[in-house]
């Protein structure tokens, strides 16, 4: 194992056999902080958005972090700080932004199920738009709207019917997804909204899946959403932005998607040559900002042999990295040190009582009750995904910046989890 096997961020290195994460090493934070401990490098969240920043130079366009992908508030105000507005799901969500120094006005807000209330708060507190991906819930928040003497801004997600070649459960711009307004009922649902007195059309958004590691998908749907934009405004309803989502994909094993630089430079080729290039445009990556940034320290607890297969038990669990058990995600384990000798091979499992724990498979370790490991390509969809099950509190969480380690989230306690329930 050298530096160069360590997939998707330059920050996480091995120095004479010891695991760095920037100027630190992680069997320090794993000693000091306990274990499972999520760790999270900040200049590898910037280095990440720089290669946003660079494809959309001397563009009128802004990126909105999905922070569904990891919505802990010290990781969202390295982004706020940033100038980074927000793509939010839940009005929990826009709580989060204004805790971690966001600014509402930089908020959009997606999700097929948005609450009566949750749009309230959402209008009151003054966001950017609304992607709307439903007819009804056009009808509902243009009535919440007047309800309040306002005029909620929005756009209108539509599914392109396009294949993003990933797992079907983060495939989200199919024919069969419950995620946005089909492709050839878009220009009825416009000429609808339009004429709802309590919105104002702003642009039209589209995402079509995550971990999507082809450019093909993305000009494809670019296509379509562009040949819509033709015939709305054909229609004379003019779109003031353009939001193609996220969905680009990290490395999580060997698997090679565009920079996002490299990615932008074809969509923007492609934007200028049908005359869209000055327009505003919008993205909303979650994964691809944080995924490579983060890792979650795990201690050895047991290793136990066993007929068809040798387990290694560690303290992190299904409820901490869901990935695994959720979509039969793969992530890299590795040691924080390094040993010359040769391995054996393991299933790398949690505690949890369940078959479908495991965090690994037919992995190769050298490893001993008390070693240290990482689970790399955490920073997303691990900690925001997170659970109780078993009655786990919650991992800590460390933000590194350079040589200094900010303690971000408290391990959480029983008696953290049992706040709110009662006996009778
Ligand atoms: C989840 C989500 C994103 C971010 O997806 P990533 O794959 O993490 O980049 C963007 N937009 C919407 C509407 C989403 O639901």
């Amino acid at each position: 194992m050298n530096a160069s096997d360590l997939p998707g961020t330059p920050f996480l290195a091995y120095r004479d056999r010891h695991l760095f994460i920037e100027q630190l090493r992680l069997q320090d934070l794993a000693v000091m902080h306990g274990t499972p401990l999520f760790v999270y490098s900040k200049a590898s969240m910037l280095h990440a958005l720089s290669a946003y920043q660079r494809a959309f130079a001397g563009r009128k366009a802004k990126v909105h972090y999905a922070m569904k992908a990891n919505s802990s508030l010290g990781v969202l105000q390295v982004f706020a700080r940033a100038g980074c507005g927000f793509d939010i799901v839940s009005a929990g969500e826009l709580a989060r932004v204004q805790a971690a120094g966001g600014k509402a006005a930089d908020v959009i807000f997606s999700g097929v199920g948005k609450t009566r209330e949750e749009m309230r708060l959402a209008l009151q507190a003054g966001i950017a738009c609304f992607n709307v991906e439903s007819e009804t819930e056009l009808d509902v928040l243009n009535a919440v709207a007047l309800s309040l003497g306002k005029t909620a801004p929005v756009s209108i997600r539509v599914n392109p019917n396009v294949d993003p070649k990933t797992h079907p459960y983060i495939s989200t711009g199919l024919k069969g997804n419950k995620f946005g307004i089909a492709h050839e009922r878009t220009l009825q649902a416009y000429k609808h909204a339009a004429s709802l007195p309590g919105l104002k059309v702003t642009g039209i958004d589209c995402h079509i899946g995550s971990q999507i590691t082809t450019t093909g998908p993305y000009l494809d749907a670019l296509d379509k959403v562009l040949d819509l934009v033709e015939q709305i405004e054909s229609a004379g309803i003019p779109l003031h932005h353009l939001d193609f989502g996220g969905g680009l994909g990290i490395n999580y094993n060997g698997d090679t998607p565009p920079t996002a630089d490299a990615l932008w430079a074809r969509l923007l080729a492609r934007l200028d040559e049908r005359g869209f290039g000055d327009r505003q445009l919008m993205i909303e990556p979650g994964r691809s900002l944080v995924g490579n940034a983060g890792v979650c320290l795990t201690e050895v607890q047991f290793l136990k042999p066993g007929e068809q297969k040798n387990f290694c038990i560690i303290d992190a669990a299904m409820n901490d990295l869901p990935r695994p058990a959720m979509y039969e995600a793969f992530h890299q384990i590795v040691p924080l040190t390094l040993t010359s000798e040769a391995g054996k091979v393991y299933d790398v499992v949690g505690p949890v009582c369940e078959s479908g724990d495991w965090i690994g498979r037919d992995r190769t370790l050298n490893v001993q009750s008390g070693d240290k490991l990482a689970v790399l390509s955490a920073g997303a969809y691990c900690m925001s995904m997170s659970s109780n099950y078993n009655t786990r509190g919650r991992a800590a969480e460390v933000l590194v910046d350079g040589d200094k380690a900010h303690l971000i989230r408290t391990r959480e306690t029983v008696s953290d989890q049992m706040r709110g329930e009662t006996v009778l």
